[in-house]
């Protein structure tokens, strides 16, 4: 009984861990083989800790000297992990988890709207949240089930430190996600029509945010609809999802921006784009 119950469990902590990261369900059972040499160890509390620090070192290991030379050939490339080129993580977490890889061809479109936002507003940081997975095509990156081929990138909107009134970098959201520019009493409620719809899934990251620091921040709605257009005009770039209210809002004018569907989350606190 005890042994199936360890069988168990070890399904579960893969399963969670290669959803979260693709590669860290491998890193732990490559870990496992190692339990014999954890074992020595005098009390269960310093087996457990040899176990972490095992799969920890193993993991960072795997992820920094190995993956990124392995998903070259996925056709999947690394986006910077620091602010160089004035793209960066929003959270470094992105990284840790291995959640921000795109194919060269993404990245390049991006590369290139950093330079065009740096012309118009000097010192800008594109802030990239969710990207894709390291391998697989159809390999989808919880919980962006569309994010499964390289060729999809979230983005952060760009706004105004609400003291001084002026333009930051920083985002209300310390993950990007569920702090929204949300409809005025006059705008299209897209995310009350989805949840009405039965679509209890779309506002759900918005339920589970915190809120605290939103009144910190100024929505930049000018910056954010220069950011919008310069993907529209890039020729790589196929769609760009942005909630309703906000494409009326920002008159946004140009076809690739679209709406998304109630099947997926919203999108009034982050902007999705993508490449054919
Ligand atoms: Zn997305």
């Amino acid at each position: 009984m005890m042994y199936i119950l360890v069988i168990l469990r070890r399904i579960i902590i893969f399963f969670i861990l290669t959803l979260l990261t693709q590669i860290g369900g491998v890193v732990y059972l490559l870990n496992i083989f190692l339990y014999k040499y954890y074992s020595k160890a005098s009390s269960c509390f310093k087996q457990f800790t040899f176990k972490l620090l095992g799969f920890v070192t193993l993991y960072f290991l795997i992820s920094i000297f190995i993956v990124p030379h392995a998903a070259k050939q996925f056709g999947r490339v690394s986006l910077p992990i620091f602010a160089g080129d004035h793209i960066k993580p929003l959270n470094i977490i992105t990284c840790l988890l291995n959640r921000h890889y795109v194919n060269a061809t993404l990245k390049a479109s991006l590369n290139d709207v950093a330079k065009q936002i740096n012309m118009q507003y000097p010192n800008t940081v594109i802030n990239y949240l969710d990207a894709n997975f390291p391998f697989m095509d159809g390999f989808p990156l919880f919980p962006h089930l569309s994010h499964n081929d390289g060729k999809k990138l979230d983005i952060s909107f760009h706004y105004l430190d609400a003291g001084t009134k002026q333009s930051t970098n920083d985002c209300p959201s310390f993950f990007g996600y569920g702090i929204c520019e949300e409809p005025t009493g006059r705008e299209e409620n897209t995310s009350g029509i989805c949840a009405g719809s039965g679509y209890w899934q779309y506002s759900f990251i918005r339920s589970i945010t915190p809120q605290g620091n939103k009144h910190n921040f100024i929505f930049d709605g000018k910056k954010t609809k220069f950011t919008v257009n310069a993907f529209c005009e890039n020729a790589k770039i196929s769609k760009v999802f942005i909630e309703p209210h906000l494409k009326k809002r920002l008159k946004l004018m140009d076809n690739k921006v679209r709406f998304h569907g109630c099947q997926a989350v919203r999108h009034d606190d982050h902007i999705h784009v993508e490449v054919n």
